[in-house]
């Protein structure tokens, strides 16, 4: 009965932070996608593998039986400013081309 997407995990998109003083770095959940507030999550010490591996489901801390993943967050805006300097950058060598031409 229903649909079986309605147990999938929710995104929750994380930063990496590090703690002061300390080799241990965290995930936060700047908002959970069930009750809106912040969550920590241990991705390991700064000498062990990439934090990016513990990545993935993890249980929410808010609702018992309930996971969510851990996911880095798109940066669109990044390549979009990538893209606008490129272009920038075409289109000034074609005024070049026509100051020479
Ligand atoms: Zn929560």
């Amino acid at each position: 009965m229903g649909k079986k997407d309605r147990n999938l995990p929710r995104t929750a998109f994380v930063s990496l932070r590090d703690m002061p003083g300390t080799r241990v770095m965290f995930w936060v959940v700047d908002e959970c996608p069930y009750c809106g507030e912040r969550h920590l999550h241990l991705a390991g010490n700064l000498r062990d593998a990439d934090p990016a591996d513990t990545l993935g489901e993890v249980p929410a801390p808010c609702q018992p039986g309930r996971v969510y993943e851990l996911t880095l967050p798109p940066r669109p805006k990044r390549k979009a400013g990538k893209e606008e300097r490129r272009r920038a950058r075409r289109a000034a060598r074609l005024d070049d081309l026509d100051d020479e031409g």
